[in-house]
């Protein structure tokens, strides 16, 4: 991987100020709206490199990137060019004292440059959901994605030139966090915002970076997400969404449920159905189309994972399947594989009750009485999402209005409109992005008072 210095960051800030002042400071908004279609449509026909890349980079089967990860790439920048294309701003009549009032009005203005930094869990996904929205208001951006993924990023870089997207508009830098490439970005004087998917701890250390200059910020943080299954809910769908919530993309979701609380009566039967089909998964190779799970995206991260493991066991879990490695064939042996595991019978103090594991994890604890669970769920310092399966609709309305967190799914799990407000409670996040919600980071409301 290459590893942009301070100076190549410099001149990637640089070539972004430069068309912001420049080139792309004089689209109106039809001319960008007509760019970002041209980008969705170039994602479209380039589907497979991005799936290819996608692939590589983090070994996670096919079916994830060509049904859930990828496809979103075109959806997006026409979702944002449309939301700019039609959005309004306010506008009052005030009175004078002479009579003749005044008229406010407000403008949206971009911000600037805009820094774009992403992880590595949907490498594509969690970049293009800034940059779509950045591009629509008006700002240029650099992009830092992830040490692990950097691939589709790049890809990207070339749609924008194949569509005629004027240079320094769209700039890639890469490199690690700390002590490189993302610093030498959140500190640089002309970004004039950051925004930023990570881990809490990765946040604070940007905050502390923003500071400098008071540049404004949007946090997509960690989540130790609960998931409440009540007594009537739809069992075999419940099962299927939790299986889903915990363990796609080998749990290596930030919107998944690593705290499962099921109502006491289907307790056991719960655990034994989410267990059998745990126990189907199929490690392998991306492209290997009898496989369905895949390994971890480092070993290092692996090995955190694993630690989490142990320390389960250290305070008391009964591991319900997996806990371990996977036995792999010998070509594979050497890959970051890790068991997907289900724990019960951890107090709530448990350090994996408490951190945000990562991995394919849950743990599951039976519940008696709704008010008691919506404590349970809300005792964390998160709050990024929570799933309710049940069928009684006016407990699904109440329990969810409840829970202090910035996304509940009733009955389903990770169902998305772009439209909507996104972001976490508490240490998960701050800010919103998602249609019109997007507009309030990548541009600024300007008011013009006209005395009439
Ligand atoms: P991370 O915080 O380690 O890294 C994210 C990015 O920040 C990477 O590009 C990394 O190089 C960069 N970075 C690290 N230190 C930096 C620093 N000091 N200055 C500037 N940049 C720095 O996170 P990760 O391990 O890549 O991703 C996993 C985390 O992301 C999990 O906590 C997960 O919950 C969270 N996440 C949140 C959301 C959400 O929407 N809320 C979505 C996906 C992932």
């Amino acid at each position: 991987m290459t590893e942009a210095s301070k100076a190549d960051v410099n001149q990637a800030v640089m070539a972004a100020k430069a068309a912001y002042q420049g080139e792309w400071g004089s689209y109106n908004v039809g001319q960008r709206v007509d760019m970002l279609y041209a980008v969705a449509d170039e994602i479209t026909r380039r589907f497979d490199d991005f799936v290819t890349a996608e692939m590589a980079d983090t070994g996670q089967p096919k079916a994830i990137m060509t049904h859930a990860f990828i496809p979103r790439g075109a959806a997006n920048f026409k979702v944002f060019a449309d939301v700019i294309k039609n959005v309004a701003t306010e506008s009052f009549q005030t009175t004078t004292p002479d009579g003749l009032g005044a008229v406010n009005y407000a403008i949206r203005v971009p911000k600037g440059v805009i820094g774009v930094i992403s992880p590595w869990n949907a490498p594509f996904l969690l970049m293009r959901w800034k940059v779509g929205p950045a591009l629509a208001c008006g700002n240029t951006v650099v992009v830092k994605p992830s040490e692990e993924t950097p691939m589709t990023a790049a890809l990207l870089g070339e749609v924008m030139q194949t569509v005629g997207l004027p240079n320094g508009v769209f700039n890639v830098v890469n490199g690690f966090g700390p002590n490189s490439t993302g610093e030498f970005l959140t500190h640089h004087p002309d970004v004039d915002a950051i925004t930023f998917t990570g881990e809490a701890v990765t946040g604070t250390a940007i905050m502390k970076a923003a500071a400098e200059g008071m540049r404004d910020l949007s946090f997509e943080l960690g989540g130790k997400n609960a998931s409440l299954v009540f007594a009537d809910c739809d069992f075999e769908q419940a099962v299927e969404g939790i299986y889903r919530s915990s363990f796609l993309n080998s749990g290596q979701v930030c919107l998944g449920a690593e705290r499962v609380y099921v109502e006491r009566p289907i307790f056991e039967k719960f655990v034994e159905a989410l267990k059998c089909k745990v126990e189907g998964v199929k490690h392998g190779r991306p492209d290997d189309v009898d496989a369905n799970y895949g390994p971890m995206i480092s070993h290092e991260h692996q090995e955190k994972v694993l630690s989490y493991y142990k320390n389960a066991v250290e305070e008391g879990a009964t591991v319900i399947v997996g806990g371990g490695v996977p036995d792999m064939p010998d070509d594979l042996k050497d890959g970051a594989w890790v068991e997907p595991t289900i724990w019960t019978g951890l107090p709530e103090t448990a350090t994996v009750m408490k951190e945000e594991v990562f991995g394919p994890c849950c743990h599951i604890a039976p519940f008696d009485d709704e008010q008691g669970v919506i404590r349970l769920a809300n005792d964390t310092p998160y709050g990024l999402s929570t799933t309710i399966w049940t069928t009684d609709l006016s407990r699904g309305h109440r329990v969810a209005a409840k829970i202090d967190v910035g996304i509940t799914w009733i009955n389903s799990w990770f169902l998305r409109d772009l439209r909507t407000a996104f972001g976490g409670s508490k240490q998960s996040g701050i800010g919103r992005e998602g249609g019109v919600h997007s507009l309030e980071f990548y541009t600024e409301t300007r008011n013009i008072c006209v005395k009439l």
